[in-house]
């Protein structure tokens, strides 16, 4: 799915995009050169994985386009689809937050489990490192932050299919996400020395979780833009319900 700009005139802005599905053969490789026959338009569509710290099951990739034809029919709703491409985005985020949320609570969930595995097998000076009150703690501390953040995300999502929670939407990635680093952060460092290695899944859940709060909407922007911006509609709303507009609007 390619974001295009489809109308010429660059003061259009966000009303000149378009939404369109880009094929080529699927590739299991880190880079790939993909020519269309001259039949199909005789262009070309080249890539490359951008090497990263983590995420490395899903990469993302540089892409160059040559002369590349895509057929009319493979615009996003058509004719009406044209200069609807930011919007067709927007109507996504939803989604792609929720989701993010979910792989922040996916990866917290495995982070704890690695933690209580290793932390019962792994005896120092004799004894298991979960017999030591402070290994406890954290494991609760971890165990609380997980539960809250997969319970508002269920409760978030039914929110969604309901109709609204556009900001709870943000407010649990943003959560989640920021949630995941130090989870996984506290189970790396209950792995000690072990948890460093790259043999040891702990340290993949710690470069893994690091990208979440950049994409589907960095940290700041949800905080900035969303959560923020409706914290505080709601709160002027709460106060004095015809000042509200007004002071919206100025703001
Ligand atoms: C692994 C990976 C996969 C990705 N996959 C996709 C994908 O599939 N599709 C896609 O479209 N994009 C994808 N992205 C892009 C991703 O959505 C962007 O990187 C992200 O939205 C942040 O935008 P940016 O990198 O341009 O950062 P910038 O906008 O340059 O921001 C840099 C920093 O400044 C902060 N900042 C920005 N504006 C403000 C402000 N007004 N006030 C305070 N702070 C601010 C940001 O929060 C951030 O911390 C991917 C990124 C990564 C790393």
């Amino acid at each position: 799915m390619v974001v295009v700009r489809t109308d010429p005139d660059r003061s259009a802005g966000h009303r000149g995009l378009s939404l369109m599905l880009v094929e080529k053969p699927s590739d299991d490789g880190h880079a790939f050169d993909y020519r269309q026959s001259e039949s199909d338009g005789g262009g070309r569509l080249a890539g490359k994985a951008i090497p990263t710290i983590g995420y490395r099951g899903m990469h993302s990739f540089d892409l160059s386009f040559d002369g590349l034809f895509v057929p009319d029919s493979h615009v996003i709703g058509g004719r009406a689809g044209l200069g609807k491409g930011f919007y067709f985005t927007m109507a996504g985020m939803m989604g792609g937050r929720m989701q993010t949320a979910g792989r922040a609570s996916g990866v917290m969930r495995a982070a704890l489990r690695a933690a209580l595995r290793y932390t019962a097998d792994r005896k120092v000076f004799g004894a298991p490192l979960l017999d030591c009150p402070l290994t406890l703690a954290k494991l609760a501390r971890m165990g609380a932050r997980y539960a809250a953040c997969q319970r508002l995300a269920y409760a978030v999502a039914r929110t969604l299919d309901a109709g609204g929670g556009r900001m709870e939407a943000s407010l649990v990635k943003l959560l989640a996400c920021r949630s995941a680093e130090w989870v996984t952060r506290e189970a790396l460092q209950l792995h000690g020395g072990m948890g460093y290695a790259e043999e040891t899944p702990v340290s993949r859940y710690f470069v893994d979780a690091r990208v979440l709060s950049i994409f589907e909407g960095a940290e700041e922007t949800l905080a900035l833009k969303v959560i923020a911006r409706s914290l505080l509609e709601q709160a002027l709303a709460d106060a004095a319900p015809s000042a509200a507009a007004a002071a919206m609007a100025a703001h």
